[in-house]
């Protein structure tokens, strides 16, 4: 009777179960199917895995998310105005004030399981031969202080600044850390004459954040162009606390479909399967089922290298 559940519960790949599978599997009883069925995926694929996240994975950490529904969400409808490049023309002291007020609670956060977590799946994948990106929407730094390597940071970085002036090599190709620069006489007086300026050309710097008014391509640091190749060669996508209504996530889904790759996502919250069919929904706490996943990975992975 047993067997008969395992086998239930694994369908895609029983026939090509080695023994340590089926201790993997006996392990699992008390899962939920799909974690089950997402741990199972990721073991067997050893090509591209690309993970997307977005504030959700972030909201343990306490960085409130910037829009959805979650209590605390901030970004509310006057964000489509001040998160421009528009608005930062017309008020650049007003857009520093913002973001600065902004980028404190995200810098002040540490990484929680889940982002330690993907960057020990990344670790565990380049191991075994495989390729791995990150793509994320947050500013925040947490999965660099978690570890993670690979990693694309397509909406920019709340610890670095840029030119305003796009033709400045420091306004499309390099940034500098916002520690570096001195704000003391704009928090003593916040106006325009006061924000720091390019070392280069004298320009008044900017966030290093890519506004609702700009493209993924406007700076080389948003790395567009390995997401694109990572799209044409991803075999498993697992997208973490994110929805599927902007750019980056719906480019990544159609291609997904197109090129016949897993979409898996995990997301407590995920509110109807009908929303992103072709997915698989696992609705659990990323912080909670990620380092589960990658211990069971990493130890299924040991016993296998005994056996060779
Ligand atoms: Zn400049």
């Amino acid at each position: 009777m047993l067997r008969k559940r395992k086998l239930l519960f694994f369908p895609r790949a029983c026939w090509r179960w080695s023994p340590d599978h089926r201790r993997l599997a006996a392990d699992l009883v008390t899962l939920e199917t799909t974690s089950r069925l997402l741990i199972d995926t990721i073991a067997d694929e050893r090509g591209l895995i690309l993970v997307l996240t977005g504030a959700g994975i972030s909201l343990a950490s306490g960085i409130p998310t910037f829009r959805g529904s979650d209590e605390g969400a901030v970004w509310t409808r006057d964000v489509t105005e001040l998160g421009t490049y528009r608005y930062f023309q017309h008020d650049p002291a007003g857009s520093w004030q913002w973001y600065r007020q902004r980028f404190l609670t995200a810098l002040r956060a540490k990484p929680n399981a889940a982002h330690f977590a993907l960057a020990a799946l990344e670790q565990w994948h380049v191991d075994r031969g495989g390729e791995f990106l990150l793509v994320t929407q947050n500013i925040d730094t947490l999965h660099e202080q978690a570890g993670s390597v690979e990693l694309a940071k397509v909406h920019g970085s709340a610890d670095r600044a840029r030119c305003s002036k796009a033709r400045c090599p420091l306004g499309s190709i390099s940034t500098l850390a916002v520690a570096d620069l001195d704000f003391a006489a704009f928090e003593r007086e916040p106006r325009s004459e006061t924000i720091p300026r390019c070392p280069e050309c004298h320009s008044l710097m900017r966030p290093h954040v890519l506004w609702f008014d700009e493209l993924y391509t406007s700076h080389l640091d948003y790395r567009w162009s390995r997401v694109l190749e990572a799209c044409e060669g991803m075999r498993l996508v697992l997208a973490v606390g994110t929805s599927f209504s902007v750019g980056v996530t719906d480019l990544v889904r159609r291609e997904a479909n197109r090129r016949g790759a897993q979409l898996f996502i995990i997301d407590p919250s995920a509110p109807s399967d009908l929303a992103v069919p072709e997915a698989v929904h696992v609705r659990e706490k990323a912080e909670e089922l990620l380092p589960m996943a990658v211990e069971t990975l990493r130890s299924t992975g040991r016993s296998q290298g005994k056996t060779r």
